[in-house]
Parts: structure tokens; sequence; C-alpha cells
């Protein structure tokens, strides 16, 4: 017997319908890469979307057509994915931040047919663009005033090209399985590897993140994503703020701490989202001028581990709550929040911290497990590590092409490359990658809870641990510090502040110094190059 309900189609074009009708008034304020602040609502958002996709099919690009966007969070850019979804099309964010030949190399997967691009990439595009041939148009979010000179073909000013337009124009009619959105992952093994969203994949990720227990927003809070929409979708703000009706102040390309102040106390913001450099940048600024955060009721914190004394400052100095947030690209991107259930209702004070340091727990519409190498299932003690395996209707089920077809099970478990720990309560907390883990006489060493314990060390400013060949143990962990300035830590204190917190076979063999760790594009610590740079260093 089927039951007797509506067909409607989880399309992400009736977000921004909704948006437009429910909350029409409501504003997206962006910093303009040209300079000045600009203000649209959501009504008009619409109607620019509606034109975008006119031209785009009017142009000839087709449902399916991958288009890709290169620009920093606006207004503008919300346009464009919802101009593109809404002709059928597939945004594909690109990460400026990656190598000119990876952006080429991405692009040339993908097969991108047209470009969105910020006048400040226009300098890259042109180095890339010729290299890939499926390229047609690139349409530069600007007025003609500020139109740069380029020996590109053609490429447009978005505003005069959108004066082509009357919007008169019914969005596409594409079912909720088709694709909406594609992003690679940065790759730092092996070529990158191109997820592909869905529409419905899209509307329900939206959902699930605006729920009580996720991130728990609503159309009276005003959102600030900082974190890109080129990195993991702006873990889906682009969807669930107008799918809530929340107003949303974009940061443009300006996320050092004073910019991303001025607007948090102009703009009031009551919500944010961002990886933890941003937050130390902001926290930095608030303790030279004194400033306070009377509007922000709430971070996300993700992308990498939230280091502890961040969530404290937020927490105790500024009455801003913290969520630390765990997820991936694969996974559109959220996988995890640690909001706080009954079971820990009564803790306060460092008891409280110690779940916050915890990645928390899967909303609805995300499984979890963890097991051995075996694929046996590891029990939920929060001791027990094992390799973290998802699934769920906004999870990837394949990579764009067939690529890294080991990571999916005939059971749709997606292997995530993490190993983590589950508690009794469901927490979850990341303890490694997979390939950074070290492995001691056939034991697990967690190399992040080691850098965790290594930058609370008064004098450490950054901290990385990496397994290095030895004859006995197989592996053994070397601690590599970048010292904070004007300190020269000695390899005995750092190691005697270590000693008595972790197991003593956890120890670091030894310590060395350096003047700075290399990162990758979203800002984690390249663990692959410290490797090579240290292929030959013998271990005591
Ligand atoms: P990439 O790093 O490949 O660009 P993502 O941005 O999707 O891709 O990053 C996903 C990875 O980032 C996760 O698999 C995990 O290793 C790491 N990560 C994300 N959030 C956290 C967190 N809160 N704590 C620790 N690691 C995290």
């Amino acid at each position: 017997m089927l039951g007797l309900m509506q067909e409607w189609p989880l399309v992400c074009h009736k977000i921004i319908d909704f948006a437009a009708r429910q909350h029409p008034g409501r504003e997206v304020v962006s910093r303009s890469v040209e300079g000045p602040i600009v203000r649209t609502t959501y009504a008009a958002v619409r109607d620019r979307a509606l034109k975008i996709a006119q031209l785009l099919s009017r142009e000839g690009y087709k449902p399916g057509d991958r288009i890709a966007t290169m620009a920093w969070n606006s207004g503008n850019h919300l346009e464009a994915w919802y101009g593109i979804m809404g002709m059928g099309g597939v945004y594909h964010t690109l990460n400026p931040r990656l190598f000119p030949d990876q952006i080429a190399w991405i692009m040339n997967h993908a097969a991108d047919r047209a470009l969105f691009v910020d006048l400040t990439f226009m300098p890259l595009v042109e180095k890339i663009a010729p290299q890939v041939e499926s390229l047609r148009k690139v349409i530069v979010m600007t007025d003609a005033a500020h139109m740069p000179e380029t020996a590109l073909p053609d490429v447009v000013s978005f505003e005069e090209w959108l004066k082509d337009a009357d919007g008169d124009f019914e969005w596409a009619d594409v079912g909720e399985d088709a694709a909406c959105g594609m992003c690679y992952t940065s790759g730092t093994t092996g070529d990158p590897k191109g997820v592909v969203y869905s529409h419905r994949s899209n509307v329900l990720h939206g959902m699930i993140a605006a729920m009580p227990d996720a991130m728990g927003i609503g159309c009276r809070d005003v959102i600030l994503p900082v974190v890109p929409m080129f990195h993991a979708n702006a873990w889906g703000l682009g969807q669930t703020a107008p799918m809530i009706g929340a107003k949303m102040v974009m940061p443009g390309g300006k996320m050092d701490g004073e910019s991303i102040y001025e607007l948090l106390d102009a703009e009031k913001v009551t919500f944010s989202a961002a990886v933890p450099t941003v937050w130390l940048m902001l926290l930095q600024y608030l303790e030279k001028t004194g400033r306070k955060l009377p509007y922000l009721n709430k971070v996300v914190i993700g992308g990498s581990a939230c280091p502890r004394a961040i969530t404290e400052k937020f927490e105790k100095v500024y009455g801003v709550e913290v969520i630390h947030a765990w997820g991936m690209t694969e996974m559109s991107p959220l996988g995890s929040l640690c909001t706080i259930k009954p079971e820990h209702g009564d803790k306060t004070g460092d008891a409280l911290l110690d779940i916050k340091q915890k990645q928390g727990f899967a909303p609805f519409g995300v499984e979890m497990k963890i097991t051995d190498d075996e694929n046996n299932e590891l029990p939920w003690d929060g001791r027990t590590f094992g390799r973290l395996k998802v699934r769920g209707p906004a999870v990837a089920s394949s990579y764009y092409g067939g690529a890294g077809a080991e990571q999916f099970d005939d059971e749709n478990w997606f292997d995530t490359g993490d190993v983590a720990h589950i508690d009794e309560h469901g927490y979850m907390q990341i303890t490694d990658r997979s390939k950074d883990v070290i492995k001691s006489g056939g034991e697990w060493i967690s190399s992040i809870e080691l850098e965790n314990l290594a930058v609370g060390h008064p004098e450490v400013a950054e901290a990385a641990v990496i397994g290095l060949p030895h004859e006995k143990w197989g592996e053994r962990p070397l601690l590599i510090v970048v010292p904070k300035e004007g300190c020269s830590p000695a390899r005995e204190d750092i190691l005697a502040f270590m000693k008595g917190k972790i197991a003593d076979w956890w120890m670091p063999n030894d310590v060395t110094f350096v003047d700075e760790i290399p990162h990758t594009a979203t800002g984690k610590i390249k663990k692959t190059a410290l490797r090579e740079q240290f292929a030959h260093y013998k271990l005591p």
C-alpha cells in the first residue's frame, strides 16, 4: 500500500522560492570585493537567480552542465548558485587557494563550461582558462566600471550581462536526484576527487543543519558564514539560511579579526561558523582592543580539531556558545555536532569543556560506526578507536568518474579516512586520520592527541606529530614544534610537560624544532610534506 501524500520533489530552487515568499525583505549583506558593504534581500536574490538561469539557458547551457564558481562568500555568489541550480546546472565551487595547475586539472576533470569569478581572482583565471578546453564563458561578478582589461575571449561583466534578462523563466524541471553541485576534495594524496551533490541531498542537509541540536538556528538569527562557499559548501549555510529565512552576512575576501569583528558588530550577527584559525584571529583582535561580542550567541567550529583554549575563551570570557563540529566534503559536509544531551546537562566548567573537545554526535540523517581493519564493528566505550564509517542521504555514494571506489562498501558505508572513538552517549572524538595514525608495535597512537597536548605548552605555537620507521616498533612518533615568537623551549621541557598526561608508550621518541609547518589549501597540517621532509631523520 502506498501513502497518499503528494509528490513534492526536494529541489533547491524551492529553497529560494520559499525565502522570497516568506522572508522577502530579509537581508543578505556582503562585504564586496570592490570595498563597500552591499545589501540585497532574498526576494532580489531570487529575481537575479531567475535572470541567471534564463541567460544560461538562452545561451545553450543544459541541465547537468557544470558551471564553476571561484568567489568569496557574497550575495552575488549565492545568486550564481541558485541561478545555476535553477537552470538544472551543477555549480562547481573552486578553491582559489589551490595551485593553478591543480585548479585547471579539476576544471578539466569536471568539464566546466562556464565560470563565475570574483574580480580578485581574474589574474588566476587568466592563467588557468587557456588550459580548460570545455570553458566557453567567464562571468566576472562586478559592474562595467570595475571590469578589468583581459586578453581572454568571452568575458562579460555580471551586471552588464544581467541587463539582457527579464527573469521571465520557469525553474528547470529536474528531479530531486539530479546533480546540483560539485566540490573536489583537496586530495592531500593522489588526484582530487569530485563529490557530486543532488538537489535532494542539499535540501535534506540544509534541514539537518538547522535542527535544534545541530546548529539550532531560525529566522531571528543573523548568520555569518566565514567558512567559504568553496570549502565544503559553507557547511550547508547557503541552503540552511534561506530555508529558515535568516539574514545572512557575507564576509567577502576579508577574514582577519578586525574585518570579522566589524561585521559581527555592525550587523548584530548572532551565529557564525568558521575553522579554528579564523577564530584565533578574532580572539586575538578582541584581546588587543578590549572589544566584546554582545550580539553573538553561538559559533560552530570545525574543519580541524578545535583547541580547548578557543572554546574556553569564547564561553567564559565572551559568553558565546561553541559547537564543535566534524564533517567532510563527502558528507555535504556535516557529520557530527557537539551539542549537549541531557545526559551531560549537569556538567559545568572543565567537565563541560572535556565534552566539548569531542566532535559530538551524529544528527538524524547520519549513521556512524567504527570498525577495525577487518571491518568488525568496535564498541562505543569512549576508548577503543577504529576507522570511522558513515552513511546517510547527504553522504556521497561514489566519487565523480568512479575514483576512490575502495572507500565505499556494499552496504553503502563510506570510510571517512578518519580514526575515532565513540562513547556510550554517542559522542565521537577524532583521534587521527587513518594515514597519520602511528602504528607502534601493532597498537595505534593518535598523532592528534599528541599535538593537542604539545600545543598546551606555553612556549609552543604549533605542533605536528608524524610516525617514522622504527626497527623494533615499526613506527614511533616524532614531535615537530614551532616555538612561540621569542621563545626557545628545550626538548626535555616539552617531554617533561607531556609526561604523565599520556601513556608512557605514547611519548614521542624525539622533539625537533622548525620555523614553520606546511599547511594544505584548507589550512590543515600537511603531513605528507612533513613525512618527506623528515624521511631521513634518525629517531633515538
Ligand atoms: P579536505 O581536508 O580534503 O579539503 P574536508 O574539508 O572535507 O576535506 O575535510 C575533512 C576532514 O577534515 C575530515 O575527514 C577530518 O579529518 C578533518 N576534520 C574536519 N572537522 C574536524 C574536527 N572538528 N576535528 C578534527 N578533524 C576534523
